[in-house]
């Protein structure tokens, strides 16, 4: 099933982010802990891509294995930007071949080998030539790609990120996924500029659920997101008890999503970290609201 038109559905849905293991022997592990998060049935799973592409046949086996035991609709990462346009081709018909209709379509990070490269040589600079060969070669494909509500850390400004955001949504984009928000003000301002600026298509928040005091530096690492001030003061109080920290972590996300859901959005995409824990206590923090159009 195409994301597109789950979305299109306009009903409450979560849908749950997953990563693919690091190496061959951490396969079980991660299979388990994806399939405890599939058995929710929730509205979509996606899968990412290690950075690099360096384990990208355990993104497709991730994303099969689940589809196939859990009929979970499937959404695999893809990025470009350390790779070839043959080896991309060969991964979308690997892809396409798994019946995986939904496409994360993204460049990736660059890492400081990649940063010293010569561009000119690269066959992508940027995720909107990932986003137009999918397109090209393969037209039947729904495909997301990623926003910043906080502006990329390689934008100069936002004026600029929004202007080649939409570029790469007028080439073909179905849907997009934000960077993780901690707080929903940062992404409702985004939202905004996003339809003032004419990009017209749905725009899912990612909400990260921080149950773990070690996880918030590696956040605000990788993705710069500002921490509200309540944030701040729910990991100075229960980030030492790991117990009351996992709880607090899955309250603050659950609220952040009733928020979200009272303020007319629909879907929400949860970066869940394999953690079935506390993907299902938010899930069933939501049972009552999950799944329902309150405008009916
Ligand atoms: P782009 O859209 O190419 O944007 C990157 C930067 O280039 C931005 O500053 C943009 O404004 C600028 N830009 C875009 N087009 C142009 C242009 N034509 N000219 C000049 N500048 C331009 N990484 C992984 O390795 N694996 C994953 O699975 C993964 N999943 C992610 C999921 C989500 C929802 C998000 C938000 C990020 C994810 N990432 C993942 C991280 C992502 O790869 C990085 O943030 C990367 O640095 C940018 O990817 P992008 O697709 O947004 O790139």
């Amino acid at each position: 099933m195409k994301i597109i038109d789950i979305i299109n559905q306009e009903q409450m849905s979560l849908s749950f982010e997953v990563f693919p293991p690091k190496k061959e022997t951490s396969f079980a592990s991660v299979r388990t802990a994806t399939e405890e998060i599939a058995a929710l049935k929730p509205a979509f799973m996606s899968v990412t891509y290690g950075a690099g592409g360096g384990t990208s046949e355990y993104t497709l086996a991730v994303a099969k294995n689940i589809k196939e035991k859990y009929n979970v609709p499937m959404l695999a990462h893809l990025t470009c930007v350390s790779s070839d346009k043959e080896t991309v081709k060969r991964r979308i018909v690997e892809l396409k071949e798994a019946g995986i209709t939904n496409i994360m379509a993204l460049r990736g990070d660059l890492t400081p080998e990649l940063e010293k490269g010569d561009r000119s040589k690269w066959d992508y600079v940027h995720a909107v030539e990932l986003v137009r060969q999918l397109k090209q070669d393969l037209a039947d494909f729904c495909i997301g790609a990623a926003c910043y509500p906080e502006v990329h850390p390689e934008s100069a400004c936002q004026r600029d990120d929004i202007k080649y955001l939409k570029e790469k949504v007028d080439a073909g984009v179905d849907f997009l996924t934000t960077q993780m928000v901690f707080d929903n003000n940062l992404f409702f301002n985004f939202l905004y500029k996003l339809r003032e600026a004419g990009i017209t298509v749905p725009v899912l928040p990612g909400i990260m659920p921080i149950t773990n005091a070690n996880q918030v530096e590696r956040a605000i690492k990788l993705s710069g997101a500002f921490m509200p001030q309540r944030f701040r003061a729910m990991v100075d109080k229960f980030g030492s008890d790991p117990s009351a920290m996992r709880q607090a972590g899955i309250a603050y996300a659950t609220d952040q999503i009733i928020d979200l859901y009272a303020n007319g959005i629909t879907n929400v995409h949860v970066y869940s970290m394999n953690k079935p824990d506390v993907a299902k206590g938010i899930w069933d923090n939501l049972s009552a609201i999950l799944g329902k159009n309150f405008l009916e």
